[in-house]
């Protein structure tokens, strides 16, 4: 990881390692989370769950990140990274989707394996497969995808279908904060949404996303008090936000309207939930945090929103190093900081 000269002079000294929220710092806090469009017409902005999580579990790596923008530089490696890995599978499945279930059209094992050549060559060009370690994560990949594919056939039997994939979901919330009443996006890019039809009927609309590393049940089982603190429930949070912004678009239309022509009414369940790519057993991994009916579960969210930015809003709360050590193990910013 290297960092350029004018992100290292913006930078304090370690061991002063406090940022404070000065007018400036506010001024660039709210511009971050306002709604803007960009130059292509597309909605940009806000705050998403990993933004959240960030600030929840460090607010000074918030201040590197989202702030100031300290990034990572990409490494170029001949090796497949775990980002280049989980981003194959997600193309790999968005394909799939777009182009087959989303169409009525099957997906045989042979489709799963030529998307997901074809993804490979478009993502990483000519980087051999044939040899070493990226022989290996092929492999892995092609089974994962098989398997994947195989336990959706079998689990339900064209009782689920794709309604939309890769697509962003947004709301505005007016927040009052120390700086003034704020607009802020809140956003997410959720990987599927997908109607379930039960038995007897019922339908449900479910907010899938994906993981290549492990998910279990109890990373989607917060206690709500726990949403706001506890930084092992990132996972958790995702779900929440997700499952936040389709109750909230289906309230302030009264429906929600999909591309195949379905509505769904104010009063469809909605459930958002995990295909865990290294707990594909396990299926989807729901959210079990229990907020009421979609009007409870709106009105709670933004409670809890509205008192997280507007103390990510407080002048009195400086940036700071977490307490808790054991987010800082797989931090970038650790030279940095110090740590
Ligand atoms: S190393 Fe730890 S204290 Fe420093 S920015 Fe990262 S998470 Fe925060």
């Amino acid at each position: 990881m290297r960092f350029g000269a004018a992100e290292r002079e913006a930078v304090p000294p370690a061991e002063t390692m406090l940022i404070p929220k000065t007018e400036t710092v506010l001024a660039q806090l709210r511009d971050l989370l306002a709604p803007r469009t960009d130059s292509r017409g597309q909605e940009r902005g806000g705050l998403y769950p990993t933004h959240l999580n960030n600030f929840l579990s460090c607010s000074l790596r918030y201040y590197f990140s989202r702030v100031i923008r300290i990034e990572e530089e990409e490494e170029v490696d001949e090796t497949l990274g775990s980002n280049e890995f989980g981003s194959w599978l997600h193309s790999t499945l968005e394909r799939l989707d777009q182009e087959y279930r989303m169409k009525g059209k099957p997906v045989d094992a042979e489709t799963v394996k030529a998307v997901l050549k074809e993804e490979y060559h478009t993502q990483f060009g000519n980087r051999v497969i044939e040899s070493g370690m990226n022989l290996i994560f092929y492999r892995i990949a092609e089974d994962l995808m098989l398997r994947f594919n195989q336990l959706q056939e079998e689990r339900y039997n064209g009782s689920l279908e794709v309604l939309q994939t890769e697509e962003e979901w947004s709301t505005v919330l007016q927040v009052p904060t120390a700086f003034g009443i704020i607009p802020v996006r809140v956003a997410g890019k959720i990987d599927r949404v997908e109607k379930l039809t039960g038995p007897d009927g019922q339908v449900t609309i479910r907010v899938a996303d994906y993981k290549t590393g492990k998910v279990e049940a109890k990373d989607a089982s917060p206690k709500p008090e726990a949403l706001l603190t506890d930084t092992k429930y990132d996972k958790a949070r995702q779900l929440w936000l997700y499952q936040y912004l389709v109750f909230k678009r289906m309230l302030d239309q009264g429906q929600l309207r999909f591309a195949n022509g379905w509505e769904a009414g104010p009063e469809t369940a909605v459930l958002a939930g995990f295909y865990s790519f290294r707990n594909l057993g396990a299926g989807f991994i729901e959210n079990q945090l229990s907020l009421g009916d979609a009007r409870a579960y709106v009105e709670q969210t933004e409670a809890h929103l509205r008192q997280l930015i507007a103390d990510l809003f407080d002048p009195e709360k400086p940036f700071q190093k977490t307490e808790d050590r054991a987010v800082c193990q797989w931090c970038d910013y650790k030279k940095i900081c110090g740590r």
